[in-house]
């Protein structure tokens, strides 16, 4: 298959190319390159991609495009394309994608997720959509109540079905699966091709262009990465040294369990560095402000569950954290992958006590990388003393980096700056530039 370079070379209809020039695309990504003209050939397409290479467009733009070739009205709960999604951020940004790029042509878009009452989602089905996006839970309550009908669907669309099949929703996605008809176009998307994804992949399609764009150890090579080997009582103390690097601008730190992000979270607000923590037991609401808040840098630090954080896309976002290796080696590459989005550099430190090693040796065997190892435990200004100054004093020497908990320089660490009040511009009004910091 030839690959093009311009998205103007793809015949897209005129709505569609002046809304990718209202959102500033102007170069095909290459999984776009490659995914785009199987979609608008009608062939059912296999993408081994990950959140983060511009995959979302890669099935939003041709099927947008073959839907206004052919204009037709869903009827009542039906709609025209399918997308599951296995979170509800994830489902919520494929729906704005939509959205934004079928603006021209008066697509209608309906989302539905968990979490939320229902009430809305019956209301914007009931009229029929062009484009409905849904987790798997959800929609099959739409479907059992019949507000969702899905007879008449043309596209499916199923989009990170590893994690999908990590959730359980293999049993939701297979009813799905068989309410649509015989008759249509699949796109399937996954990170990862374990053995019973590839089955499910040679089941649910029909022939299909298989693309692969990024795999993980290519994106994870763009991001530095580093371990240090700490003790487990030492890990908190860790955490708010690395932020005395004011590179740290916005970092997702990840722990292993709900408790364990909110206790994080706030030991960080504690430290004075402005945290959010998201996960499952956070409503939707409160969820969303987090996101805007960490997007709009008002917090510096998002404390995230791998399940919270999947298909989360905020741009800029300059380091990872691992608080707690993940339990699956393949989350690894999902998180660090959060940050080094679409050629940006990033920054990933994975704090391992004694009872992670395992752990690091698998991600190390999975991921097939070499992470830089620093013993931590061995450092004597990090040494663990009890810190017996008062709260405030212990604070102002963290952020600066000097006190005696203060972290050792890291290789990728900018330069150590003399202490600044909190959100203060510098006095010469000047940003510091990393590259002339040497980053
Ligand atoms: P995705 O992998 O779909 O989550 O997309 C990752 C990010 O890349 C999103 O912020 C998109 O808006 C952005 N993006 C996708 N395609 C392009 C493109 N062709 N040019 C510039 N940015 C893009």
């Amino acid at each position: 298959m030839s690959t093009l370079t311009k998205f103007d070379e793809f015949g897209f209809a005129a709505p569609i190319l002046r809304a990718l020039t209202a959102v500033g695309y102007t170069n095909p990504t290459p999984i776009q390159a490659k995914a785009i003209p199987a979609i608008l050939a009608g062939r059912d397409l296999l993408g081994i991609a990950q959140t983060g290479t511009g995959k979302t467009a890669a099935f939003a733009l041709p099927i947008l495009h073959l839907l206004a070739q052919q204009p037709r009205q869903a009827p009542r709960g039906g709609c025209r394309v399918l997308v599951l999604s296995p979170t509800r951020e994830l489902a919520s940004q494929i729906a704005d994608s939509f959205r934004a790029f079928g603006q021209r042509l008066g697509v209608r878009v309906a989302v539905v997720f968990g979490g939320v009452s229902h009430g809305p989602q019956l209301k914007a089905l009931a009229g029929g959509v062009d484009v409905l996006v849904a987790t798997p839970g959800r929609l099959i309550d739409h479907i059992g109540s019949r507000a969702a009908l899905l007879g008449t669907a043309e596209f499916l669309v199923l989009d990170e079905v590893d994690q999908m099949l990590d959730l359980g929703f293999i049993k939701p996605l297979r009813r799905i699966v068989g309410q649509l008809p015989k008759q249509r176009q699949n796109l399937f998307f996954s990170a990862t091709m374990p053995k019973e994804i590839g089955n499910l992949a040679g089941e649910l399609l029909n022939d299909p262009v298989s693309v692969s764009v990024a795999p993980a150890a290519t994106t994870a090579e763009r991001v530095r990465q580093q371990v240090l080997l700490v003790d487990a009582s030492n890990k908190r103390d860790t955490l708010i040294g690395l932020f005395a690097d004011e590179a740290m601008e916005r970092t997702i730190v990840f722990t292993r369990t709900k408790h364990g992000a909110d206790k994080v979270a706030r030991h960080l607000d504690g430290a004075g560095i402005a945290a959010a923590a998201i996960h499952g037991n956070k409503s939707q609401s409160q969820r969303e402000r987090s996101l805007a808040a960490f997007r709009a840098g008002r917090v510096r630090a998002l404390v995230a569950t791998d399940i919270a954080a999947r298909g989360i896309d905020i741009a800029g976002v300059t380091h990872v954290v691992n608080f707690e290796l993940p339990e699956v080696a393949e989350n690894y590459v999902h998180r660090i992958g959060r940050t080094a989005r679409a050629g940006a550099e990033g920054t990933a430190i994975s704090l391992c006590d004694g009872g992670e090693r395992d752990l690091l040796r698998n991600i190390e065997r999975v991921a097939r990388l070499r992470i830089e190892t620093i013993d931590r435990r061995t450092h004597t200004a990090l040494a663990g003393k009890p810190d017996v100054r008062p709260a405030n004093e212990r604070k102002v020497d963290r952020a600066a980096g000097t006190g005696e908990n203060a972290m050792p320089r890291l290789a990728f660490m900018t330069p150590r700056r003399p202490a600044l009040p909190a959100k203060a511009s510098r006095p010469d009004g000047q940003r510091l530039d990393r590259k002339a910091a040497g980053r």
